[in-house]
């Protein structure tokens, strides 16, 4: 850039006009002829001429005059508004004169910056720059360039500044634009440059037809190809031909209907190697809308797909025999589930275990059992049949898919030469070893279960196999297991309960109906259920029949019987009543029945141990009569009192009642309640009432529904009774107000 030149008329040019102008007048004053010499009349034509000469150049130098100012005003308003950036500045930097543009540029008015330093306004790292460029231009003839950087505000401007001296070397003339847009575009390219360089990707550029353009050195490392041999080449040449001729044909779909495709594919290197790429294309379009250029990416990712499938390969398979593992076993099986669901066939899971196969690992160390495992693995593969899997999924444990089966019966063969494979005599270092393997199998989909519980039954089959001999199989029986897992989940929600809290006492009333008085109460256990409401004992009781929480809960009731009467004899209820409670048959028998319960009832010492009864039922009380009486006197020793419940339904012998230490005798509900129109239940309970009697013991009936059933009763002898007819079983809360308002039966009095 340089300065422009200065308009028509130069100020030297003006003052040589000026200059000539005086020459002319001053040839006029010298030249003028005297009046001696000349006649009047040629000298006065003479004048004249020279002054009509005069004032035609006064009109020139007017003329003159004006077009100088008028080019004057042009140049000022031209360098003024001027787009370019027009300064003048001295050798020490100071500026003199600049005009608009250049003002915005530095951003601030032109009136403010005369007399300023330059530098002030340029960046710090290119004041230096600037200092040398400017004595440069001092020193050295022509124009000279630089580009800067300015500060102006919060804005980086970068400024090509060109400049020359005057002629008069006093001042610099420069003129500055600004570049910061070609800067930031240059930059971008630079660092697009260097990342294509350096790139830890290959890169390569193609045209619109797909020949390579441009390649980077990450490029060369990996195919091994230089610049001059790939640019000019269709990719075609790393192609490894593993890939099919459609995987081609969707990549170039996808890339020219959405601009880019990223995948994996298998490239050969120029040295024939195969390699794994990760690929990703893209198409480039120019301004018309059209693809002028393909950009590939890629990274070389053989060793990590090397890595991946080793991990695979640990991850899935067993290390000893390279069978299958347990995590793809469990893949298998879940992928034989969905073939048989679409087909609509079974397959069997068969758990696998050898026989003696620990003995072998103790007698002869690890190393003779492992080569062992793996000869019988080999053999016991080639027992299955084409489609069917073999897994090892612990020490001497397999598991067998046996795939596609129209019935059960169609895997019998396969089971048979599985045992066949296992207990054959294998040899190892010369030592001749004879093992055998139990099977156990379950079939899908008869048995419903997932790939884990399936091999769960196998495994459980597999037990009853080994229980009942070894060197077998053993089919899972699925009905079996149902009902153990019902019971395993309601096992787990009583356990739930209890820590919970969610079982409850009620209390059913005894009367005596002769004389019209509540005796006593019976704690009946209740289980809140939160979504059930209340269940009866009937519907858990069972469930723990023979379980360790039985005793819990039986203790737990014990516990909440005393603290009930505790808390209604501190209220001043309930003083003289028995409350009784029922034992069940493993509690009883348990040889620390009584020592628990004295420390239960030492928990709540202010409860006379002969307000509590326990019922015990006839059968369990019989078990081992000669145990229990030994358990019954211990307690008797506390204070307590023993009731025998549901009597009647053992068909005890009249010889063990009497070696019993019950106090009371309660009459079965069942018999009660057809006593009416059963002769011979009717039969049993005159029997019983008469059997009481000649024991001296209490007789109460159970089941007292209907007013009819009361007094049958009192007829036959029977003054105690319990029954829906009196109360039902209710919340300990209601007691004392069903007390106090009990009012006998006008009939029961006879
Ligand atoms: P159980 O000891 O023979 O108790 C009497 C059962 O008969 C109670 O049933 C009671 O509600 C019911 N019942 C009372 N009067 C009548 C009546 O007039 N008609 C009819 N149809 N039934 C009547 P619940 O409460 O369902 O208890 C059933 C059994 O569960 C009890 O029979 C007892 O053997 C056992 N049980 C209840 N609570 C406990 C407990 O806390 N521990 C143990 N181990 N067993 C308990
Ligand atoms: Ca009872
Ligand atoms: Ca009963």
């Amino acid at each position: 850039m340089t300065v422009p030149t200065l308009p028509s008329l130069s100020k030297i040019e003006l003052r040589q006009l000026a200059e000539a102008q005086q020459n002319k007048k001053d040839e006029l004053s010298k030249g003028i002829p005297s009046y001696s010499k000349l006649n009047t009349k040629r000298m006065l034509h003479e004048l004249q001429v020279h002054k009509i000469e005069l004032e035609m150049q006064n009109d020139e130098i007017r003329l003159a005059r004006i077009a100088e100012r008028k080019s004057s005003q042009r140049y000022t308003s031209l360098f003024e508004f001027a787009p370019i950036g027009y300064f003048i500045i001295a050798p020490s930097g100071i500026i003199s004169e600049l005009n608009l543009r250049a003002a915005s540029l530095l951003g601030a008015e032109g009136s403010d910056l005369a007399g300023k330093y330059f530098s002030t306004f340029i960046s710090p790292e290119h004041r230096e720059l600037f200092k040398q460029f400017l004595a440069k231009t001092f020193e050295v003839e022509g124009i000279q360039t630089c580009e800067v950087m300015l500060q102006v505000g919060l804005r980086t401007i970068w400024l090509s500044v060109e400049a020359s001296v005057d002629e008069h070397c006093n001042d610099c003339l420069a003129a500055m634009i600004d570049i910061t847009h070609r800067k930031t575009v240059e930059e971008k390219l630079k660092l697009a440059s260097s990342v294509f360089t350096h790139a830890r990707e290959g890169i390569f550029i193609t045209d619109a037809i797909g020949t390579i353009i441009d390649i980077n050195d990450t490029f060369t490392s990996v195919t091994g190809y230089s610049r001059e041999e790939a640019v000019g080449k269709n990719p075609l040449i790393f192609q490894s031909g593993e890939e099919s001729l459609e995987f081609y044909g969707e990549m170039w779909e996808e890339l020219l209907d959405k601009g880019f495709w990223s995948g994996e594919v298998l490239n050969r290197r120029k040295n024939s190697e195969i390699y794994s790429e990760m690929l990703s294309l893209s198409s480039v379009k120019n301004a018309s809308g059209k693809i002028s250029n393909y950009v590939a990416l890629f990274t070389d990712i053989t060793l990590m797909k090397e890595q991946q499938s080793q991990l695979e390969h640990i991850a899935h398979y067993d290390l000893l025999t390279s069978l299958p593992n347990r995590v793809l076993l469990s893949d298998r099986i879940s992928q034989v589930m969905l073939q048989s669901k679409r087909y609509g066939n079974s397959f069997a899971v068969a758990f696998l275990d050898l026989d003696g196969f620990k003995g072998v690992n103790d007698a002869y160390g690890h190393d003779m059992g492992d080569e062992l495992l793996i000869a019988l693995s080999i053999r016991m593969k080639v027992a299955l049949r084409e489609g069917d899997s073999l897994a090892r999924i612990g020490g001497d444990e397999f598991v067998a898919i046996l795939a596609d089966l129209a019935n059960v019966e169609d895997c019998e063969p396969v089971l048979e030469r599985l045992l066949l494979a296992a207990s054959e005599s294998v040899t190892v270092n010369d030592v001749i070893f004879n093992i055998s393997a139990s099977i156990g199998v379950t079939f899908y989909p008869q048995d419903s279960a997932d790939a884990e519980q399936l091999i769960r039954h196998a495994d459980q089959a597999m037990y009853v196999a080994k229980a009942s001999g070894k060197n077998r199989y053993r089919l899972f029986d699925i009905a079996e297991n149902d009902a153990v897992k019902i019971e395993r989940e309601s096992l787990e929600a009583i356990r739930y309960a209890l820590d919970n809290q969610q079982f409850v006492l009620y209390y059913q009333p005894k009367v005596n109906m002769r004389k019209g008085k509540v005796t006593g109460l019976e704690a009946l256990i209740r289980w809140q259920h939160p979504d059930r409401g209340v269940l009866s004992p009937m519907d858990f009781l069972p469930t723990i029949e023979n379980h360790a929480m039985a005793i819990e809960l039986g203790e737990w009731v014990i516990n909440t019987a005393l603290g009930q009467i505790s808390q209604w004899q501190a209220t001043g209820v309930n003083l003289s009543l028995t409350t009784s409670v029922n034992i069940a048959a493993v509690q009883l028998q348990k040889p620390e029945f009584s020592t628990r319960l004295a420390s239960i009832l030492a928990s709540h010492p202010n409860v006379d141990p002969n307000c509590l009864e326990l019922e015990v039922l006839e059968t369990s009380a019989l078990d081992d009569v000669h145990h229990v009486s030994k358990i019954m006197d211990d307690c008797l020793a506390l204070g307590i009192n023993f009731a025998l419940d549901d009597f009647g339904t053992g068909y005890s012998s009249l010889t063990y009642l009497r070696r019993l230490p019950v106090n009371v005798i309660k009459i079965d509900q069942s018999f009660v309640q057809d006593m009416l129109y059963d002769g011979d239940d009717l039969a049993i309970v005159q029997g019983v009432i008469a059997l009481a009697k000649s024991f001296n013991r209490k007789v109460i009936a159970e089941g007292v529904e209907t007013i009819q059933h009361a007094t049958a009763l009192l007829h036959l002898g029977c003054d105690l009774a319990q029954g829906f007819g009196i109360a039902k079983p209710m919340p300990a809360g209601e007691v004392s107000a069903w007390i106090s308002n009990f009012k006998p039966d006008d009939k029961w009095v006879i």
